[in-house]
Formats: structure tokens, C-alpha cells, sequence
């Protein structure tokens, strides 16, 4: 689905990734860990073509994406993203806010967007909440809304940016176990996350980030339990 060749990106003369190589299968659900700054966000908005590569070369589903060249609205559209600020619409209800880009973007019909906005609200547990404001909703119900509004794009893709992160920690688990069931069901994911609960039960894989380079991947188990390179290990124990 995603296959990341020696790309690199710098803020002026800040090298922020380099040399990463990087792919991810269908299905699968990759979590990327590593410690502040190393370069998480970046590398998910490169794949999201929010920020531009220096270089190296980024296929989606087999063909290689060049935002000076592309449409990358039309990748955009495939590779849906939930950020660590849910950034709804304050002024739309909850399913004005899952109809928005479906509506504006696609020129799906309001009839259509509405009843595939209903559904979706149901598959995140909050059909009951579709006629009111973001501002009635707790944080994580905003995730989940969030969750919902970029799913009605209809991507085949989802990157998550510490979905969790701004949440207070009861609202944690209904966040994660939203994304569970989307894992469930064979969504592709990457998964910028502290919750390495989560990253053991749901991830394929881990990768390990750090000052701008894939230091280490594996399955969850060999990265936690048995993590070959210092670097990880010191991170971990700094983390669990
Ligand atoms: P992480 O998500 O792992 O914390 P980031 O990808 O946000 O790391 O940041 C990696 C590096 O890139 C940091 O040094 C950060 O200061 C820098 N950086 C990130 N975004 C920008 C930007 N828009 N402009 C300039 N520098 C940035
Ligand atoms: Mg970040």
C-alpha cells in the first residue's frame, strides 16, 4: 500500500528524515514510536503529501506519487488522517461535520452523505450524537468523530499522529478500541502512539524512529522484549 524509498526531508537546514526506507502492506498496521522530535509527525504528513519530500521517491498502492506533478488531492483522498487535535468544525453539528468533505470534496449528494455519515457515526458508537455540537462532546468522543470524518472519504489508508496524546486517560481506551475495530476489519494503518498496550496487541509491526532514521523494526514482541540496537532499548526503558 505504501512503499517509502531514500526519502528525505529538511526545514531548512534541519535534516528531519533521512535516507528512510519504509513500506507498509495491506491490512497491516504499523506503529512508529520514537522519542520527541525524531520525526514521526513528519514522515506522516510526508505520506500524506501535508509536507513536501527533499527527495527519494513515496508509491501509494503501487504508483509513485510527485506532488508538483500529481493531483495529490486525489491521494489525499486514499490516505485518510486523525491528528492529536480533532480540529472539527465548531460551527457543524457532529454528522454536518462527517457530511463536510464527502459533500464539498466528491460532490457526493446530501441524501448520500447523510446516510453514509449515520453510519459511520454508528460504527464509532455516537449515532445518538449526530445532531449536536462538537462542543457538547468529551474529548474522546471528538476523536471518534474524527475518526468517522476522515472514514467517510472512504480511504484505504488511515494515519494516526497520537490520536490518544491530548486526551485525559479515561477517555483513552474508547479512542484505541475504536481504532482496534478498524484494524479488524483490514484497514491499512500507521500509528503514531505512546500506548505501547496498544502497539503489542494491535501492531504487525514497529518501527523504531530516531533523530530522523529507522533505527530498528520488528513484531511487537521482538521489538519490546527483545530489541536488538542500545538505542531502542534505552528508549524503551525510558518509556515503560
Ligand atoms: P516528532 O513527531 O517525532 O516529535 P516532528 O516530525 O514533529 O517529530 O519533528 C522533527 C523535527 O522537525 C524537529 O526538529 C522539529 O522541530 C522539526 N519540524 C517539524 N515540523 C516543522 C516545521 N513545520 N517547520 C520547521 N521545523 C519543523
Ligand atoms: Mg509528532
Amino acid at each position: 500500500m505504501i512503499e517509502v524509498n531514500k526519502l528525505n526531508k529538511y526545514f531548512g537546514d534541519n535534516h528531519v528524515l533521512k535516507d528512510i526506507d519504509f513500506h507498509v502492506e495491506e491490512s497491516e498496521v504499523v506503529v512508529l514510536i520514537g522519542a520527541s522530535g525524531s520525526g514521526k509527525s513528519t514522515m506522516l504528513r510526508c505520506l500524506n503529501f501535508l509536507e513536501m519530500k527533499n527527495s527519494g521517491e513515496i508509491f501509494i498502492k503501487g504508483n509513485e506519487v510527485n506532488p508538483k506533478k500529481d493531483n495529490v488531492n486525489e491521494v489525499r483522498q486514499k490516505v485518510g488522517m486523525v491528528f492529536q487535535h480533532f480540529n472539527l468544525f465548531p460551527h457543524k453539528t457532529v454528522l454536518g461535520n462527517v457530511m463536510e468533505a464527502p459533500t464539498q470534496v466528491k460532490g457526493l449528494s446530501k441524501s448520500q452523505a447523510k446516510k453514509e455519515g449515520k453510519e459511520l457515526l454508528e460504527k464509532v458508537g455516537l449515532a445518538e450524537k449526530a445532531n449536536d455540537y462538537p462542543s457538547r462532546l468529551s474529548g474522546g468522543q471528538k476523536q471518534r468523530v474524527a475518526i468517522a470524518r476522515a472514514l467517510a472519504m472512504k480511504p484505504e489508508i488511515m494515519l494516526f499522529d497520537e490520536p490518544t496524546s491530548a486526551l485525559d486517560p479515561e477517555l483513552v481506551g474508547e479512542v484505541l478500541q475504536t481504532m482496534k475495530d478498524l484494524a479488524k476489519e483490514g484497514m491499512t494503518m500507521v500509528v503514531v502512539t505512546h500506548e505501547m498496550g496498544f502497539a503489542r496487541e494491535v501492531a504487525d509491526r514497529v518501527v523504531y524512529m530516531h533523530e530522523g532514521k529507522i533505527v530498528e523494526t520488528g513484531a511487537p514482541k521482538e521489538i519490546f522484549e527483545n530489541p536488538k540496537e542500545e538505542r531502542t532499548q534505552a528508549f524503551l526503558s525510558s518509556i515503560l
